[in-house]
This record gives structure tokens, C-alpha cells and sequence, in this order.
């Protein structure tokens, strides 16, 4: 189980760190994929923005190879018991815990006009969309490691109050490490709405993305041999390495080695590779973006799909708190 969240166009990060792996996922395990609009109104979006943010992250998922038809792809809000396993888990999270999180901590510190209620529980409504599906795999990108953290301790708590019902959830990537993709201009990772220009989205044209890849940050290159390589460089071999082929990665690593690189040509040709990469993806999700029927009907089936797992899972949830009085 997992989830984006609906506030913005889809990266590289979000590619790399969330949907392959759900698109390598969906023939072996039963998956449930969801866009996170209610996670998106913690932080106010103009309303008539969330339509075609919900189609875009649905249309762009599909375009990256997953395949509606396989696992359940679903809306957040379509799913009512999501709200009431929300409230049980909130009378198991404490508030110290939840001020504590890095999440909670940034975006008070960004928007300190909205530090609201759901901001500060965002973590708990988070573990209620994986535990509705009493999921064990969570596929996420390593900013989500703490989330997934607080997540087994609510189900822990809630089985050593009420009696076993949820299963450990764990961030999963095959058993690589999780993946946090950087950002051009060398300070952080990609993201939906900061460093704009330093952020590979899957909807940048080719022009767009030769320009933000020729204006990664670099430097005059290594003067001898077995220079140590300074994180901007680092993060440029990276993306290398996710859409360049081995010959090329190993050719301007050797290059870096014997001081004799130049970034120039290494960024050109990233750049093309890139295109390569992203050109398709674009060009698939705007074709889906365009069938509002198609979107509809994976919408319909994905919340039909999920809502027979939740309701299961909340008989378990309500006979295990004791809310059954007759
Ligand atoms: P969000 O965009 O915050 O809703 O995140 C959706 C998914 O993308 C989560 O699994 C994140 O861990 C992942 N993700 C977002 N940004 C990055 C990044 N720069 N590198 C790796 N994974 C990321």
C-alpha cells in the first residue's frame, strides 16, 4: 500500500522512489495505490485546483506502467472508513510524539500562519491508510522512513490495547535501500513545489528538461586523480545512474577518476538520456489525462476494490475495541 499526494505535477522522486516500485510490485503481491487528496487539504490548496490534480497523479501513475486492472488504484476520499479507523487512531497517538516529527516541524516552520489539527496528525492519518488494508509493504522514498516508524507503533499500540488486528508496516524497495532522488542545484531533494527549476517533473518537455539539466551545479572538475567526489557531483552521477546506460555511467565515472571529465558533455548527455526517458511518460498521461471516462472508470473500480479490504478490516477494527453492542 501507499500514496501520493495530489498537490502537484510528479517528479523524478516520485518515480524512483514511489512508482517503480509499485509498477514492479503489481504482479507478485495485492496492491492498493492510492492519490492522497485529504492528505493535500492539510495545507489549503484552492479547491479548483483539486480535480485535475486528482487526474493528473491518476493519469501519471497509469502512464509509468501501472496497471489499474492489476492492483487498486484508488482516491482517499472515496474511502469513508479511512475517517473512522482516523479517529480510533488518534485516541492512541500522543502529542508530543506527533510535534516531534521532522514533517510536522518543517511545515510549522514554513506556514506558521496554519499549523492546524490535521497538519499535526497527518502521520496518524497516514498509518490509518495502510492499516486499513492491514498492509506489511509500504513502498515510499526515504523521507518517509519515520512515518513508517510511527505507523508500527500506533498498530503495536492499538494490538496491545485491543488484541491483534494490524500487522507491522514496513518501507519497502526490494531489499535495496529507499531512494531519496536530489535536486539539481545541490541543496535537498526533488519536490512538488520547491526548487521548481532544480526538479525533474514527468510532465517537462524535452527543451525543459535540457535546460535544467545543463544548469546543475558542477564546478572546474577534479585536478588529480582520486579528488573526493563533492555531493553537487554525487547527485549528478545519481540521476546518471537511474536513466543512463552502464557504458555511459562508467565511462564519465573513469573520465571523474583520472581528473580528465568534463561536465559539459556529461550533462548533455544526461540531458538526452533523460528526454529519452521522461518523453514517453509525458506523452502517455496526456493522452489519459484527455479521457475523463477512462479516469473515471479506474477511479470507480480502484474505490470498489480497496472498500472490500477496509470493510473488513474495520469489522475486525470495531469487534476488537468492543463496539458491538448487540
Ligand atoms: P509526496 O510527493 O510527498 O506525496 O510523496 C509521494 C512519494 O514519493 C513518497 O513515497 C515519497 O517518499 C516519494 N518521494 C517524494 N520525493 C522524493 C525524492 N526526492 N526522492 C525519493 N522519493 C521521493
Amino acid at each position: 500500500m501507499s500514496g501520493i499526494r495530489s498537490t502537484g505535477f510528479l517528479h523524478l522522486g516520485n518515480y524512483f522512489g514511489a512508482i517503480r516500485n509499485y509498477v514492479r510490485m503489481q504482479d507478485e503481491y495485492e496492491c492498493y495505490f492510492m492519490v492522497a487528496d485529504v492528505h493535500s487539504l492539510t495545507t489549503h490548496p484552492d479547491t479548483k485546483e483539486l480535480k485535475p490534480n486528482v487526474h493528473r497523479v491518476l493519469a501519471e501513475n497509469v502512464a509509468c506502467g501501472l496497471d489499474p486492472e492489476k492492483v487498486a488504484l484508488y482516491c482517499q476520499s472515496h474511502l469513508y472508513e479511512t475517517g473512522e479507523l482516523y479517529m480510533y487512531l488518534n485516541m492512541l497517538a500522543y502529542k508530543g510524539e506527533l510535534e516531534k516529527t521532522t514533517t510536522f516541524k518543517d511545515k510549522a516552520r514554513q506556514h506558521p500562519e496554519n499549523v492546524n489539527a490535521g497538519l499535526l496528525t497527518y502521520p496518524v492519518l497516514q498509518a490509518a491508510d495502510i492499516l486499513l488494508h492491514r498492509a506489511t509493504l509500504v513502498p515510499v522514498g526515504k523521507d518517509q522512513e519515520q512515518h513508517l516508524e510511527m505507523s508500527r507503533n500506533f498498530a503495536n499500540r492499538f494490538n496491545h490495547r485491543y488484541g491483534d488486528v494490524f500487522p507491522e508496516p514496513y518501507a519497502f524497495n526490494f531489499g535495496e535501500q529507499l531512494i531519496k532522488v536530489p535536486s539539481l542545484d545541490g541543496k535537498g531533494k526533488m519536490s512538488k513545489s520547491e526548487n521548481q527549476y532544480a526538479t525533474i517533473y514527468l510532465s517537462d518537455e524535452d527543451d525543459m528538461i535540457r535546460k535544467k539539466i545543463m544548469k546543475a551545479k558542477t564546478d572546474a572538475g577534479p585536478t588529480e586523480p582520486g579528488t573526493p567526489m563533492p555531493d553537487y557531483i554525487e547527485n549528478i552521477f545519481l540521476l546518471m545512474k537511474l536513466v543512463s546506460s552502464n557504458e555511459v555511467l562508467d565511462k564519465f565515472l573513469d573520465d571523474y577518476n583520472r581528473a580528465v571529465i568534463r561536465y559539459g558533455d556529461m550533462k548533455k548527455q544526461l540531458a538526452e538520456d533523460m528526454v529519452v526517458f521522461v518523453r514517453p511518460i509525458r506523452e502517455k498521461a496526456e493522452a489519459i489525462r484527455n479521457d475523463q471516462k477512462y479516469l473515471r472508470d479506474i477511479m470507480e473500480a480502484g474505490a470498489e476494490k480497496a472498500r472490500k479490504r477496509a470493510a473488513e478490516t474495520m469489522e475486525k477494527v470495531r469487534e476488537a475495541i468492543g463496539l458491538k453492542y448487540y
